[in-house]
């Protein structure tokens, strides 16, 4: 067989030599699992929806101010369509009146969607908690990930309760169900049976019979 053998050239330039490829990597490469690319791309451009219920929404707008800037999270794109909304900010008294309306709202945003209950009133009724006209807790109608206590807290609690709920996310996992308490859809101990309320709110829990 023949034999080849590498003799030096003389005069002639030495190609480079070769890449390390472990360096090259070193400085190029990200290794991280998908749950913490979803839960960092989710935490830190959530969409809310638009809207406010009464004097807490005051504040919430004021956190879209330059002072309180809630653009440093990502989350100053308030979408005046729940289809390009995952986070409902419930800012005020939620009134039976309104309840069907504040469901209807949550049930059309994009999936994975948030709520922050912002206030007493959003939390219990507040100051017309066990008033006829107020649901006692928004709760009842939607599940709730995070509560700002308050009348009204000031946007530097909202942007805390905000900061939390950015720490939940990123503990989230696209492999497991999220931990959520769903709300059930019995009203007989707040409205009449026939109340057209009732009858609404009973139409968007499945399997979502027409009212
Ligand atoms: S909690 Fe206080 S400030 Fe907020 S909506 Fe209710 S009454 Fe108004």
């Amino acid at each position: 067989m023949e034999k080849s053998f590498d003799l030096p050239v003389i005069g002639r330039e030495l190609p480079p030599p070769p890449v390390d490829v472990d360096e090259d990597l070193k400085n190029n490469l990200l290794v991280t699992s998908v749950d913490t690319i979803m839960n960092w791309a989710r935490s830190s451009s959530l969409w809310p929806a638009m809207f406010g219920l009464a004097c807490c929404a005051m504040e919430m707008i004021a956190t879209a101010t330059s002072r309180y800037d809630i653009a440093r999270f990502g989350m100053e794109l308030f979408r005046p369509s729940p289809r390009q909304a995952d986070m409902m900010i419930v800012s005020g008294t939620v009134t039976w009146k309104m309840a069907p309306a504040v469901r209807r709202v949550y049930l059309q945003m994009a999936e994975p969607k948030y709520v922050l209950a912002m206030g007493g009133c959003a939390i219990m009724g507040g100051p017309f908690a066990y008033g006829y006209s107020t649901l006692p807790g928004v709760n009842r109608i939607i599940p709730v990930d995070v509560y700002v206590p308050g009348c009204p807290p000031r946007p530097e609690s909202l942007l805390v309760g905000l900061m939390m709920l950015q720490e939940k996310i990123r503990k989230e996992t696209i492999a497991g169900k999220r931990h959520r308490i769903e709300p059930t859809p019995d009203f007989s101990q707040f409205l009449p049976p026939g109340d057209p309320v009732r009858r609404e709110l009973d139409s968007l829990y499945p399997p979502f019979l027409k009212a």
